[in-house]
């Protein structure tokens, strides 16, 4: 560790504020196994610490997004017995985008962001591989060459290491600008990116519980150095594994993962409640939903979760 890493006490911020968690999937498509898992460590966490838990539509793509896919997935997890605390949120509304382009303003205002004008052909002739697709080179960041129009909005980063400990994974390092680059908050379609949209959700509804997938951990870093930009609380992170299949592929629509039929409700709660390590007895697999739910808010404990990023079924 170098001396000017600058450390995220990931613990200090959140400290004072009561437990607040969220499930936020996107309406790309109907729930299945993989994002249930997520709903279930997310919803138990939050309850267990006699917390808040909202849900979160993030629909910020519409032309990814399924006509119907949140209305259904609203509709099975309020028949499976989840509740959340106050109105959805839908990252599309016209309110959230305002707030969207509110908070981009500031960061220009600040000379945080500036725009970029190349194509992703450009960019990928002349990156390097990053953890995320290529490093952007920087080639705008002192300016657009004449000629040029701006298309999308990065922000700057530095080169110093982002940390942050995981209350699952454990301790966690990252250097933004060697490991991803200057990052894009609007791209060059007009629409926010996911990584500003949630930072700014999660700080207007109170949020201090991240507990998700593990696919997002490469994400958290990127957040959080919004955050202390923006002058933002830190959450805490929990990130489970995520539900892999045989290939090591993450379970997700575009691997075809099978969406969960209102029927399945015991037998899907209570195997993920399995995968997340909370061992279940085995006769509630057979039982009715609320003896289930009784069990899990009763045991729940984050650190039987396996202190891994997959784990294929
Ligand atoms: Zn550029």
């Amino acid at each position: 560790m170098s001396d000017n890493a600058s450390t995220f006490p990931s613990s200090l911020p959140a400290h004072n504020a009561p437990y607040c968690g969220r499930f936020a999937p996107s309406p790309t498509g109907d729930l299945h196994q993989g994002s249930l898992i997520a709903a279930v460590a997310s919803y138990l966490d939050a309850r267990a610490h006699h917390g808040r838990w909202l849900v979160r539509m993030e629909d910020l793509d519409v032309t990814r997004c399924m006509p119907g896919a949140a209305d259904r997935i609203l509709h099975l997890l309020d028949a499976w017995g989840f509740e959340w605390d106050g109105p959805v949120v839908y990252q599309n509304s016209a309110e959230r985008q305002q707030r969207y382009a509110q908070v981009l303003q500031s960061l220009r205002d600040a000379d945080m962001v500036y725009p970029c004008g190349c194509s992703r052909k450009e960019i990928a002739e002349v990156a390097h591989a990053g953890i995320d697709g290529p490093v952007y080179p920087g080639i705008c960041r002192h300016g657009l060459a004449s000629g040029r129009e701006p298309r999308a909005w990065r922000i700057r980063t530095v080169d110093t290491p982002l940390r942050f400990i995981d209350l699952i994974q454990g301790a966690q390092t990252a250097d933004l600008a060697n490991e991803v680059g200057d990052f894009v908050l609007r791209r060059a379609d007009g629409l926010f990116a996911y990584q500003l949209a949630v930072v700014v959700d999660d700080q207007d509804q109170g949020v201090t519980h991240i507990v998700r997938g593990a696919d997002l951990l490469d994400s958290t870093p990127r957040q959080n150095y919004l955050r202390q930009l923006l002058h933002y609380r830190l959450p805490e992170y929990a990130h489970i594994p995520v539900l892999a299949n045989a290939a090591g592929e993450k379970l997700s629509k575009q691997t075809r993962a099978s969406a969960l039929q209102i029927e399945q409700a015991v037998p899907a709660i209570w195997s993920a409640l399995s995968f997340l390590g909370q061992q279940p007895p085995a006769e509630l697999a057979q039982g009715a939903l609320k003896p289930l739910w009784d069990w899990a808010r009763t045991h729940w404990q984050l650190s039987r979760i396996a202190r891994r990023r997959s784990i294929s079924s």
